[in-house]
């Protein structure tokens, strides 16, 4: 039976009434549905910016179809596929030829811009060959970026732990080929239900685990005694009422602490991906009149080409499209910013940056800043500096290659940023260096300054920081990250040498900069934030700070740091110290 016209309408109003952007048409098979174009249009002009279908794409197959539905403003389609041998997916839908016309019409739908992404029906049957499947569509759709496997209910799934060894296979090929992997949430199990290490491991699954309401369940799900003490509860869908009708089995305890370690890892990197895609920074200036000034961070992708051990950022989350980032510029351009900051991942790993660089500045933004690791500037930077690019923030965290490359994890990067910053600097680009100490870069601060005063004689800025556990997965940073009373010896040299040198530094008032009290209250280090700043989220005062003068005007740490050092580096002030 055909939902009502008025349903649908309703449906997409209210939805985006609630904060909805993205809406996914699914069915039976929607695009039999002939008033598709006009759903989809509707929904493009009440303002969602993904419109997707979920589809096993054989009518896009027939011509002109694709063009149609991208023309209405269709932006993603999620293929539904089972095997990637035709004859055992058309046993399966009881189609004969049905696979060929769908592999048709995915690729006619990429080659009209529409993003694609991979919807897998898993069940004992078709798990052994979901990796196989995978590849496949790696090699043969274009712009593939995802994969959703659901995990179909049926009366003799009686475990699902059976289905762990060709899931993680499917996993592990979705994340070679850099495919955004996870359950879909209406069909996810709960974590409970699969060995600890198998969820550690394949943790990108859950992804979607974390967005829907805090504690809620759906009518067709239900808890389980182990579920009384289990710390991911508020976030867990529980487990299918009709499998556990059927026989099915149900843990004797929550997950254990791998898997929860995990877990919380992710839903701290969740919902900061969710706030971060597009941020609002306050800075402090030097305007008298104005404490701080605001301005937008737009992350263009997730991906990057260095693996810097002290990085936050999760490499499977879903990118943004190159759409919505050109509507979160129109949307940030009208409260005239100084100016906005493309990042990411590694934003000049996205082929329309410098689309996205003019789409800005011809939205009346004059500053354009980049933060980059500048690997590959040296052929970008003439194409950005023409496009509009004024600043770039290029991460270089040794002076040799030996640090670099071992913080950056990436082999024979640190000399092609070198190269990249001299390109940027040929055509004009303002460029300051972010160095982040870690253990592995502690002891050569005063070399990192010479080496800056050396090759690029006070034009180029030092901003410094201290690597800081940012989400709750601490273990994620163990390796780098130092207590601030090691990190602040250090820093200090490395600021000192740069006042010796005549180079420009800063960063010690931004999030990732430490507190005055580690830099002995040096006031030609770090001083006040101010109470605005001071009160930013996320940070706290320990102990410590209890009789400090300046807590007002200070962050404090991070809760990570506190969680994992306490007050390790803080030292109370109690009275002003003269300036040095
Ligand atoms: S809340 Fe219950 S169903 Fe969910 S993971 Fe914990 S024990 Fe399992
Ligand atoms: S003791 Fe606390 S309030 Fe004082 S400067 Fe240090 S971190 Fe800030």
């Amino acid at each position: 039976m055909l939902a009502p016209a008025s349903v649908v309408l309703d449906s997409l109003e209210s939805g985006f009434g609630e904060g909805a952007r993205f809406v996914r048409f699914t069915g039976g098979e929607p695009l039999l549905d002939r008033r598709i174009l006009k759903w989809i249009r509707a929904a493009r002009e009440q303002g969602f910016t993904e419109v997707a279908i979920e589809t096993n794409a054989t009518v896009a197959s027939l011509t002109g179809i694709a063009q149609r539905l991208a023309d209405a403003g269709l932006t993603r389609a999620w293929g539904n596929l089972m095997s990637a041998e035709d004859d055992a997916n058309d046993a399966i839908t009881r189609d004969p030829g049905g696979a060929v016309r769908t592999w048709e019409g995915l690729k006619a739908l990429a080659e009209v811009g529409v993003s694609l992404g991979l919807s897998v029906a898993v069940t004992a049957e078709t798990a052994p060959g979901i990796a196989a499947l995978i590849d496949r569509a790696a090699r043969e759709l274009p712009g593939l970026d995802g994969v959703r496997f659901g995990i179909v209910q049926s009366p003799d799934l009686l475990d699902y732990r059976p289905l762990q060894d060709a899931l993680g296979r499917a996993c592990s090929r979705a994340r070679k080929h850099r495919l955004d992997f996870r359950f879909e949430p209406a069909w996810a199990p709960p974590p409970c239900a699969f060995e600890d290490r198998f969820v550690a491991v394949h943790t990108p699954l859950y992804a979607s685990f974390y967005i829907g309401e805090e504690d809620a369940l759906a009518a067709t799900r239900t808890r389980v005694e182990a579920c009384e003490t289990c710390s991911v509860r508020g976030r867990c869908p529980g487990f299918h009422r009709e499998y556990l009708e059927s026989g099915g089995r149900s843990p004797e305890c929550p997950p254990g602490e791998t898997s929860r370690a995990a877990l919380k890892g992710q839903l701290g990197g969740i919902a900061r991906h969710r706030m971060a895609q597009l941020q609002t920074v306050q800075t402090p200036t030097d305007d008298p009149e104005k404490e701080f000034s605001e301005h937008p961070n737009i992350r263009v992708n997730w991906a990057c080409n260095q693996r810097c051990r002290f990085c936050w950022v999760d490499f499977d989350w879903t990118p943004p499209t190159r759409e919505i980032v050109l509507d979160q510029i129109d949307s940030v351009a009208s409260g005239r910013p100084p100016w906005v900051v493309f990042t990411g991942g590694e934003p000049t790993l996205v082929p329309w940056l410098a689309d996205a660089i003019r789409h800005a500045r011809k939205a009346g933004i004059q500053g354009i800043r980049l933060q980059t690791n500048a690997v590959h500037a040296e052929e970008q930077a003439p194409k950005l500096a023409a496009a509009g690019l004024n600043h770039a923030l290029v991460s270089l965290h040794g002076h040799t290659s030996d640090i670099s490359d071992a913080i950056t994890q990436a082999p024979d990067t640190f000399v092609k940023s070198v190269r990249g910053i001299e390109a940027l600097l040929r055509e004009g680009v303002e460029v300051s260096l972010s160095h982040v100490l870690t253990r592995q870069n502690l002891e050569s601060t005063r070399e990192f300054a010479d080496f800056v005063a050396d090759r690029w004689k006070g034009a180029v800025e030092i901003v410094w920081s201290v690597a800081a556990p940012i989400t709750e997965a601490t273990q994620r940073y163990e390796d780098g990250i130092v207590a601030l009373d090691v990190a602040g010896p250090a820093l200090k040299r490395g600021l000192e040498r740069c006042l010796e040198r005549g180079v420009p530094f800063g960063g010690q008032n931004d999030t990732c900069g430490v507190p005055r009290c580690v830099l002995e209250d040096d006031v030609r280090f770090v001083s006040d934030l101010g109470p605005e700043l001071a009160r930013e989220s996320g940070f706290v005062h320990p102990p410590a700070c209890d009789d400090c003068i300046h807590r007002e005007g200070c962050r404090g740490v991070r809760e990570a740091y506190a969680e994992v050092h306490g007050d390790r580096g803080l030292q109370a002030i109690r009275r002003s110290t003269p300036s040095g």
